[in-house]
């Protein structure tokens, strides 16, 4: 327990916005409420959740007859997870005040500046992007379980039963992609992390060559 207390304290989770859920099997989760503050307008939850969601899905927790949610950092039980999921965390929370502070170091998302009678008040602009859910089914389909950067199965069972893999837009959405089978490629966790954080040429290249080829004629 004491390996896991340091990234929680390095993390500075504040009291209250951390909480646990226990699942059927008996097994403990530690979710956050997404509750961030960076003393920099803009960074606030409901900010961060609108930027977070586009990526991530919230879970659902019940609390006594109340629905709460919150973000998924891993298994208590797990280590090696839990660890994982707070770095992986730290570094969301990180790179969304970044995107927050200085939106022109960063190529992804939209800043503006508001003038509603607070000079210099920056906020997110969440947009949300339609996507079509068959789309991304076929290109999942098409990666047969494999991740299409990395090559490797899914790290776990989807609700189907197959590799879980993710759908990443080759060119973001953000930046004018479209929401097409020759523009989406399935990726496992770690490697859609990786294009959206680094998004590197040799990477984006590649993905763009097999989302081409992807193209149904
Ligand atoms: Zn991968
Ligand atoms: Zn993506």
């Amino acid at each position: 327990m004491a390996e896991i207390n340091i990234p929680i304290d390095g993390i500075n989770l504040s009291i209250g916005a951390g909480m646990f859920a226990v699942d059927e099997k008996g097994s403990i989760f530690l979710l956050h409420s997404g509750r961030i503050g960076g003393g920099y307008p803009g960074i606030n939850k409901a900010n961060f959740l609108a930027w977070y969601s586009q990526y991530e899905s919230m879970i659902e927790v019940e609390n006594g007859t109340k629905v709460e949610k919150g973000i998924l950092i891993g298994n208590v039980s797990q280590k090696e997870d839990l660890i994982n999921g707070l770095i992986r965390y730290l570094r969301d929370v990180e790179y969304f005040k970044q995107l927050v502070r200085d939106p022109s170091s960063l190529n992804e998302g939209k800043v503006i500046r508001g003038h509603k009678g607070k000079p210099n008040k920056r906020e997110i602009v969440a947009t949300t992007y339609e996507r079509n859910p068959k789309i991304a089914e076929l290109a999942k389909r098409m990666a047969n379980g494999k991740c299409r950067l990395c090559g490797k199965k899914g790290p776990f069972k989807d609700n189907l039963g197959r590799p879980f893999l993710e759908t990443h837009h080759v060119k973001w959405l953000s930046n004018g992609g479209k929401d097409s089978i020759d523009n989406i490629v399935a990726l496992c966790p770690n490697c859609h992390r990786k294009m959206h954080y680094l998004d590197n040429k040799q990477d984006r290249d590649r993905l763009t060559r097999i989302a081409t080829s992807q193209r149904i004629s």
